[in-house]
């Protein structure tokens, strides 16, 4: 079988590795001059871990990780509760830090070693799917028929597109910022930091090795949106993003199979847009190789979309204004930081989600 992947992110590499571990070796193509630098995805969730410990891609991104301990939540300066990030009931027992270019690195040398390179500066340009196949059409004026074609091509998927496949959502009208920064003494180095101003901005660390983080804020300046002195010894990326909550109508449409963002995106609380990728690409390649692609988009639309709304009550109690968003937040606080069985099922949720 003739398989074409488009897009050579963490959801086209996943698929590639498994399609490649189960003997398929498929073509992956990305539009990009060469691996990408950007350190997006912060945390590898343990069904990440799991999923692509078969192949060997996790004891790589292990080694190379950080396990981040415990998260603290900050109420302007003051810490109003720290949690174990910590399950006894997974793959790995905590939530591993490690930024996106690496995962993605890490994932394209195993590829390598199974036989597969991603061919890069190859865009697609569009698809035509015909009885016999899918036939793909490149910007340098090739032309080639598949048997299956996988869209991994991101957001704005050129796979999604040609196959007609709509991507109903919202776009949010908040500008949020994100910075990758070399630290000192604060944040601290194996702990979620996350703090919640009186002003309903939120700000966040995240950390990606010893003395890196990764600072996001629901404003404009990710850096000085933190009321208490971040300790920043170097400044490597700086930016602003939007946030869009969307999910495709369907992830197959004949020989055409949407995974990761192409079929889904939503906002970073929760860190789970990678994962979700993830996952939808080792169910794609399993069922591609069984020959049950009958189900995929059924299945994976539905657990994705669990995972939308809960990311999405997430957002709007953390950073809502409303009095309810609000209580809700002040509420979870304190029962957690007065029952540490609270604290406890918090950690896991967090780990497990
Ligand atoms: C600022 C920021 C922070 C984030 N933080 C987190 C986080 O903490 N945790 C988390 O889980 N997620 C996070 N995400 C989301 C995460 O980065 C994405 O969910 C993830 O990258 C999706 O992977 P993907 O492979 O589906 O798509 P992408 O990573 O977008 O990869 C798509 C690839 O397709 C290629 N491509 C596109 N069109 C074509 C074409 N026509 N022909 C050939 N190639 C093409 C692109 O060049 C690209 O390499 C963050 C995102 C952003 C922007």
């Amino acid at each position: 079988m003739k398989v074409l992947i488009v897009g050579a992110g963490p959801t086209g590499l996943t698929t590639a590795v498994e399609l490649a571990r189960r003997g398929l070796l498929p073509r992956i193509v990305d539009r990009r001059d060469s691996a990408s630098t950007l350190s997006r995805a912060v945390g590898v969730t343990s069904r990440s871990l799991e999923l692509l410990s078969y192949s060997g891609v996790s004891e790589k991104l292990i080694a190379e990780g950080i396990a981040v301990q415990s998260a603290c939540i900050y109420l302007n300066t003051h810490l109003a509760l720290e949690f174990p990030l910590h399950s006894d009931r997974t793959y790995f027992p905590a939530i591993l830090g490690l930024p996106q270019d690496r995962t993605e690195a890490l994932m394209a040398q195993v590829l390598s070693g199974m036989g597969v390179e991603v061919e890069y500066r190859k865009e697609l340009k569009t698809l035509t799917e015909e009885k016999s196949g899918v036939v793909a059409f490149f910007d340098n004026g090739e032309e080639e028929r598949f048997d299956l074609v996988v869209g991994a091509d991101g957001i704005r998927s050129t796979v999604r597109e040609a196959a007609g496949i709509s991507y109903p959502g919202f776009d949010l009208e908040e500008v949020w910022s994100i910075a990758d920064v070399d630290t000192g003494d604060w944040p601290p180095r194996r702990k979620f930091t996350l703090v919640k101003m009186e002003s309903g901005v939120v700000a966040v660390a995240v950390p990606l090795g010893e003395g890196r983080h990764r600072l996001v804020a629901s404003c404009d300046n990710a850096i000085k949106a933190f009321p208490m002195a971040v300790d920043v010894k170097r400044v490597r990326r700086e930016g602003t993003f939007k946030i869009s909550i969307r999910q495709a109508e369907t992830y197959s449409k004949g020989r055409i199979h949407l995974a990761g963002d192409a079929a889904h995106c939503h906002s970073p609380v929760g860190g789970r847009g990678m994962n979700l990728g993830i996952a939808d690409a080792a169910e794609l390649a399993k069922r591609i190789t069984e020959g049950q692609l009958l189900g995929y988009s059924e299945l994976r639309h539905q657990e994705d979309k669990k995972v939308i709304e809960v990311t999405e009550r997430g957002r709007k109690m953390i950073t809502g204004q409303s009095l309810k968003a609000r209580f809700e937040f002040r509420a979870l606080i304190a029962a957690a930081s007065s029952i540490p069985a609270v604290r406890r099922k918090l950690g896991q949720f967090a780990v497990e989600l």
